[in-house]
């Protein structure tokens, strides 16, 4: 154990509580390079409640209740990720992340197995077609961390871990060649990036070597959960298939550390832009002020925040959801009150293959044909004009609504002479003398 890990360890998400990571070091007695080394990390995870015991305090019940839950729905931590839990705080949402609870048993006939409907949407084994121009390859069900919150929870059961092989996966590259819709594809999974980067470079490969496949995204969550994976070896493989675009999946602003902020820059660097998607969890993430941390400490590392998904209705996880209109309240809550590239797109995937809609606050009280009544986020009241096509002297036709008379003096007034200086002149009137200035000027 060196002095470097343990100084670190006081500071998940740049704050100054104590961690669990002395206690893991302690267990573990990494050397730092085995620290800085993502497979050591994947060796290493927590996965048994006996691990798990020699540094997380857990009483008897505890320790019950997890080998029973974990028989449905196991658990694995990697050793960084469980770093980040804050020493007796029963609260925390890293722990609630990882951990195991009771709940996940007590709701199992609330929620179903596949909300989603992805086996329906297959066409192929490993291959998720929903959206005409996009696809969904999913090569593994292997991650280095079990959300408690997963969509695909229900690949959990009886741990038959699997990462498809190459003549399966064939397959799915022979229905995208013949497939021309498809111009976007996210490798998923699991988590992609479970697998190594001589298997991923020729999934690169055969991807790119078809045509009409313009987007190759990876979704993944290394870069929250085990960052040390984004290797000199993975930026290179972007970097030479690129365009290569990462959606990831912070959910806190506590897992937004400096180790996170380097594989976001490493990425940066191989022209990977990076995305998030927040999952909405009760008593993790489901307020305005974390939101806006997250945000926020998103946009200083580079990374956009592009969706809030409400959690899926699956079974074993009804403790973590949260009412839709949480997610509505914390998007009145951030629109305005900060930049809007920090404001995620609400959206609930709703089952029966109907695919992600947004859901937002509503800020049009009124709309006609001539006019809208909008609200902003101060909750003050504006008019605002709703432009007709053929008043903006669109084709220079009338629109049938008696608008035409409006169009044709515009065509004479462009006929007239001399036409720039009239326009010019008209422009400026009523505007202040320096604007005029300018205006005239330019
Ligand atoms: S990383 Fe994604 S797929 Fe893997 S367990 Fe977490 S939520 Fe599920």
């Amino acid at each position: 154990m060196t002095t470097e890990l343990v100084a670190e360890a006081k500071e998940p998400g740049g704050r100054s509580e104590s961690t669990l990571k002395d206690h893991i070091l302690e267990v573990l007695k990494p050397t730092q390079a085995q620290w800085d080394d993502w497979k050591w990390h994947f060796r290493n995870r927590f996965n048994t409640v006996e691990k798990l015991s020699k540094v997380l305090p857990l009483s008897d019940m505890q320790k019950k209740q997890l080998q029973l839950v974990s028989v449905k729905y196991p658990f694995s931590i990697t050793p960084y990720y469980l770093s980040l839990v804050r020493e007796n705080d029963p609260n925390d949402p890293i722990l609630k992340q990882s951990v195991p609870v009771f709940e996940e048993l007590l709701h199992a006939d609330v929620g179903q197995d596949d909300p989603l409907e992805e086996r329906v949407d297959s066409p192929v084994p490993g291959l998720v077609h929903r959206y005409p121009d996009r696809a969904l390859l999913v090569i593994t069900d292997i991650c280095p961390l079990l959300c408690r919150h997963c969509t695909r929870k229900r690949e959990w059961d009886g741990g038959n871990w699997w990462v498809r092989q190459k003549p399966q996966l064939e397959l799915a590259f022979e229905y995208l060649r013949k497939t021309k819709a498809v111009r976007d594809v996210i490798i998923s999974g699991g988590d992609p990036l479970t697998v190594d980067n001589d298997g991923l470079e020729w999934i690169l490969q055969q991807l790119r070597d078809i045509p009409h496949l313009e987007m190759i995204r990876f979704g993944t969550r290394f870069p929250v959960v085990l960052p040390q994976r984004i290797d000199e070896g993975f930026t290179r493989i972007c970097d030479k298939y690129g365009p290569v675009w990462l959606n990831t999946h912070f959910n806190h602003p506590n897992e937004v550390t400096p180790e996170a902020g380097r594989a976001v820059r490493e990425l940066l660097r191989a022209g990977v832009p990076v995305n998030n998607q927040t999952v909405l969890l009760r008593g993790i993430n489901d307020s305005v002020e974390t939101q806006l941390k997250l945000s926020h400490a998103l946009l200083r590392n580079r990374v956009r925040p592009y969706y809030l998904y409400h959690a899926d209705d699956v079974r074993g996880t009804d403790h973590l959801r949260t009412p839709v209109e949480t997610g509505i309240k914390i998007m009145e809550g951030m629109r305005g009150h900060t930049s809007g590239l920090g404001v995620p797109v609400f959206v609930v995937d709703v089952p029966g293959g109907g695919g992600k809609i947004p859901v937002l606050p509503n800020y049009v009280l009124s709309w006609t044909e001539n006019e809208l009544v909008l609200r902003n986020y101060e909750g003050l009241v504006f008019r605002y004009r709703n432009p007709r096509p053929a008043l903006s002297g669109q084709n220079g036709a009338s629109n049938g609504n008696g608008n035409g008379a409006h169009t044709q003096s515009v065509e004479k007034l462009m006929d007239a002479e001399p036409k720039p200086e009239r326009i010019v002149l008209g422009a400026t009137r009523g505007l202040s003398p320096r604007l005029k200035r300018r205006t005239l000027k330019n």
